[in-house]
């Protein structure tokens, strides 16, 4: 397994990451279990998950349950700011709810500290420097060792950046995106704004919630998988005309060069300098196999020239 920094920060993680929105939701702890134990065998160190996740909390539970004294091995990512309740109280991004919304993940991770917090979403209605100073003092306390962003737009990572610098608090050092060889929106401001702040890319729907393995074909949508069973990502314009023909595309550029689709997903990706981990989900131990061999493939300029040309970006 190979490592990298997160951004320009310290923190080295490990290139394939495990993404765990699936867990305490479509998994059962035994479910979760059996994952979590074959990525740590597998040599995955980076583990991302949300207070959100698994009906507000069920994925940070697992995770808690499961980790063990094996938490202090691996590099542990959570998120704050999406609703935890119907009320409206026990959302955000203001220094009364970072404040608790810190403990309520503590606890369900069974940790006394969580390694990258991030904002999961932007808060207008909460300056940027109350969160980052509400965030610089978890990290003063010893709650949280770095920061990082989730879909804030490029102005609004650049305003993060600066009002740091200003306030002289710890800035955020990734940046979680939607982002992959079918939907390469962050390459016209987010990618050269985060090149230029030193912040890491974690992809997010790095394998476009499953189209990208190769499991999925026009004619035969396979039982039990998330794009088969679950509306809400299927209809995330990924299951559309121009994606399938783009995917026979891709999948014959790399069985010509002796490899599946599946690994050109992962060798996309990790051919940008920005990324530094791509954190894609799994459900089975099989997957964490896949993906993890899938990260040996390292693309020429060539390859990524023709790629470009293929995704209609070159
Ligand atoms: P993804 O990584 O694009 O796709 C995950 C799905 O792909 C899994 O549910 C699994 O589907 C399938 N899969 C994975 N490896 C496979 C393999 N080797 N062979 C066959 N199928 C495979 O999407 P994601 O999990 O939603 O995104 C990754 C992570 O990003 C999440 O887990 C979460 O941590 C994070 N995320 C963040 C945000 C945000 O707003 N910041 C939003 C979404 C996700 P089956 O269920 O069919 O087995």
């Amino acid at each position: 397994m190979q490592h990298r920094n997160l951004g320009t920060s310290g923190l080295r993680v490990s290139v394939v990451g495990l993404g765990t929105n699936n867990f305490g939701g479509r998994l059962d702890v035994n479910q979760t279990r059996a994952v979590v134990d074959r990525a740590i065998d597998a040599g995955i160190t980076l583990f991302d998950t949300a207070d959100m996740y698994g009906n507000r909390g069920g994925s940070e539970e697992q995770l808690g349950e499961v980790l063990g004294a094996r938490r202090k091995d691996i590099v542990l990512a959570t998120k704050f700011a999406a609703p935890m309740d119907d009320s409206g109280r026990k959302v955000g991004a203001s220094r009364r709810w970072i404040m608790e919304a810190v403990e309520d993940s503590l606890r369900r991770l069974k940790t006394d500290w969580i390694d990258l917090y991030q904002l999961h979403f932007p808060d207008p209605l909460t300056p940027i420097e109350e969160t980052l100073r509400a965030l610089d003092d978890l990290i003063s306390q010893g709650k949280v060792r770095y920061i990082g962003c989730s879909n804030l737009s490029a102005w609004r990572v650049v305003e993060s950046q600066w009002v740091a610098r200003d306030a002289e608090t710890h800035r955020f050092v990734s940046c979680q995106e939607e982002y992959n060889i079918l939907n390469r929106a962050l390459e016209a401001d987010m990618l050269p704004a985060m090149a230029e702040y030193g912040c890491g890319l974690l992809p997010y729907f790095p394998l476009a919630s499953g189209l990208l393995t190769g499991k999925y074909k026009r004619e035969a949508m396979p039982a039990g998988a998330r794009l088969t069973d679950t509306p809400k990502f299927a209809n995330r314009e990924y299951v559309t005309e121009r994606n399938w023909a783009m995917i026979e595309a891709l999948e014959a550029f790399a069985s010509k060069r002796g490899h599946t689709l599946l690994e050109l997903a992962f060798a996309w990706i990790l051919a940008r300098p920005e990324t530094s981990s791509v954190i894609a989900g799994a459900t089975k131990p099989e997957q964490i196999d896949a993906n993890v061999a899938a990260a040996g493939w390292e693309l020429s300029a060539d390859e990524v020239a023709e790629l470009d040309r293929i995704s209609g970006e070159g």
